[in-house]
């Protein structure tokens, strides 16, 4: 760690009074202290700095670092942990007013993920985020418990026409029932 008196003298400021004999006027006395101020300042940002959430001082490694924007390379005021929390939270608060964009959300990963059984079928997402809006107040979504999307044609793609919201347990019921079809015509077959 640097010696904060050292650091002061270094720094590119002028700081030609610091090192004179003569005694200071106030202008000078001001600037010093503002000076070290500054430099404190500027040290404490470097080395540590005190979250703002949970107020425990923590390195500059534990805070995120603006790459863009008018805050480019300032560091965030809550810690990753905090951050992490807060985002959290706020998600919760979101898609607690906006249910549809979550669906959105699971549809997306649902059709996107590799390995899925969404891309083998190759069932894709046609839906927006309006289409599903309108879907979630036409259903009624929000008087359900557990409200989930459902294709009607359950090898259609999710599309305004074939989608619906229906209750979670309905829906499973649903998948299950199909299962045993599949399962009813392979052991037909067999
Ligand atoms: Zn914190």
């Amino acid at each position: 760690m640097v010696k904060i008196s050292d650091k002061i003298l270094s720094a590119d400021r002028d700081t030609d009074f610091l090192l004179s004999t003569q005694p200071q006027s106030r202008f000078e006395i001001l600037n010093r202290i503002s000076v070290s101020n500054r430099n404190v300042a500027f040290l404490l940002e470097v080395e540590m700095k005190t979250c703002y959430k949970c107020k425990k001082e923590k390195s500059l490694t534990e805070f995120r670092q603006f790459k863009s924007g008018v805050n480019k390379g300032r560091y965030g005021s809550y810690c990753h942990k905090c951050r992490k929390e807060y985002r959290k939270e706020y998600m919760k608060r979101y898609y607690k007013e906006y249910p549809w964009r979550r669906t959105h959300k699971y549809i997306i990963s649902r059709c996107c993920w590799r390995k899925g059984n969404y891309r083998k079928h190759k069932i894709k997402d046609y839906i927006t985020t309006e289409n599903l809006k309108f879907l979630w107040f036409r259903d009624k979504a929000y008087l359900m418990k557990h409200p989930s999307i459902d294709r009607i044609d359950e090898k259609g793609h999710y599309a305004l026409e074939n989608c619906r919201y229906i209750e979670l347990s309905e829906n499973i019921g649903r998948s299950n029932s199909m299962r045993g079809r599949v399962i009813k015509q392979y052991r037909s077959q067999k």
